[in-house]
C-alpha cells in the first residue's frame, strides 16, 4: 500500500486515505495544531504546564506544545514539565526515567512532586486499605491524588495553562462512564478546555490531542523515535475505565468511527452543560488544605482522612 500523497510506503491507512512516515507526522501536527488554535488553548504569554508521566501521549504533547510555540515565535511563552510520583513500584520509576531523559534532551524544565509527601502514602502502600478496607479502587484514589498536585502545584508555579495529554480514546471512555454512573457533575472536566476561567482556583486545563486517536499517538511517538516504555500501570485492569476502554475497542473494531461519533456528540451539547454546571456550582475552599472544592473538605482531604482510618 503506497501514500495517496507520494509513492512512498503507507504506515497507517486513515479514513481518506493511507499515509506514509513523513506525510502522517504533518498530518498528525497539523491537526493538533489545528485543535490548539480552534480552541484557542495557548496565548503568546502563557506560562504552560505539561502535566506529564512520560508516556507516549504526554511525550507526543509535550514535544509539540514546545514546537507550536517555537513555530509561532511566542518569546513570552514559556513551557514546563510536571509530573506526579504516585509510588507505584515496577512502572512509575521506569516512566519517569523516560520522562527525565527526554526533557533533558528537549531542554524542557521538570519538577515532580511526590504523592507520599502530601498524602503521607505511596498508592502502593495504601492499596490494601483502598481495596480490602474501603471497597473502592486504587484508579480512583491515585485519580482523585494526582490532579488535586497537579492543580495545586501548577498554580504554585504560576502556570497560566495546564496541557494535558488526553487524546480522543481517553475523552470517549470518559463520556461513556461518566453517562454509565449518571455522573453529569463532571462535564465541566471534559471538553478540549476545562477549568472554570473566571475562578482564580483553577488554571485552564487544555488538552492538543483532543482529536487524535490512540493508535495515532502511538504511531507519532514511535516515528519520532521517542523513547517509551509502552509500560502498562499494574493497577490499570482494576478500574473501572478498563472496562469501558474494552468494550469501546470491541465496537470500534465493528464498527468504524464509534470513538469519534461519542466525542463529537458530546461536542454538540458540551455548551448547554458548561452552562448548567456554572449555575449550579458554587465554589469554596477546603477547611483543611484551602484549595478550591464545591463541599467543605476538597475530595482529596476527604479520602486522605478516610484512608488513615
Ligand atoms: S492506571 Fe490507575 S492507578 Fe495506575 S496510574 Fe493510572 S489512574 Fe493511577
Ligand atoms: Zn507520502
Ligand atoms: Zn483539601
Amino acid at each position: 500500500m503506497n501514500c495517496i500523497h507520494c509513492s512512498e510506503k503507507a504506515v497507517i491507512e486513515l479514513q481518506h486515505g493511507a499515509l506514509c512516515k513523513n506525510h502522517f507526522l504533518s498530518h498528525f501536527e497539523d491537526r493538533v495544531f489545528t485543535t490548539i488554535n480552534r480552541y484557542k488553548m495557548l496565548g503568546p504569554d502563557d506560562l504552560i504546564c505539561v502535566a506529564t508521566s512520560g508516556g507516549k501521549d504526554s511525550l507526543t504533547v509535550l514535544y509539540l506544545t514546545q514546537k507550536y510555540i517555537k513555530k509561532h515565535k511566542y518569546k513570552n511563552a514559556a513551557v514546563f514539565a510536571l509530573a506526579v510520583d504516585e509510588g507505584i513500584e515496577n512502572y512509575r520509576e521506569k516512566t519517569l526515567q523516560d520522562l527525565t531523559k527526554f526533557c533533558t534532551e528537549h531542554n524542557v524544565p521538570l519538577t515532580i512532586v511526590k504523592s507520599k509527601d502530601t498524602f503521607n502514602k505511596t498508592l502502593d502502600e495504601t492499596y490494601q486499605t483502598i481495596t480490602e478496607k474501603k471497597n473502592k479502587k486504587p484508579c480512583h484514589v491515585c485519580g482523585v491524588w494526582r490532579r488535586y498536585l497537579l492543580n495545586k502545584t501548577a498554580k504554585e508555579m504560576g502556570a497560566t495553562k495546564i496541557v494535558t495529554g488526553h487524546n480522543l480514546d481517553d475523552e470517549a471512555q470518559a463520556i461513556m462512564m461518566n453517562i454509565f454512573k449518571a455522573n453529569t457533575s463532571l462535564a465541566g472536566r471534559l471538553g478540549p478546555v476545562s477549568g472554570i476561567k473566571e475562578n482564580e482556583h483553577f488554571t485552564s486545563r487544555v488538552k492538543p490531542l483532543y482529536l487524535c486517536p490512540e493508535k495515532e499517538v502511538r504511531l507519532y511517538a514511535l516515528l519520532k523515535g521517542f523513547q517509551v516504555h509502552f509500560a502498562e500501570c499494574p493497577y490499570s485492569k482494576e478500574g473501572y475505565r478498563h472496562h469501558i476502554q474494552e468494550m469501546l475497542n470491541n465496537f470500534e473494531e465493528q464498527y468504524k468511527g464509534t470513538k469519534q461519533g461519542i466525542v463529537r456528540s458530546f461536542l454538540a451539547i458540551l455548551p448547554l452543560l458548561k452552562e448548567a454546571q456554572k449555575e449550579e456550582k458554587i465554589i469554596n475552599t477546603c477547611t483543611l488544605c484551602g484549595e478550591a472544592t464545591s463541599k467543605e473538605i476538597c475530595n482529596a482531604c476527604a479520602m486522605k482522612e478516610e484512608l488513615m482510618t
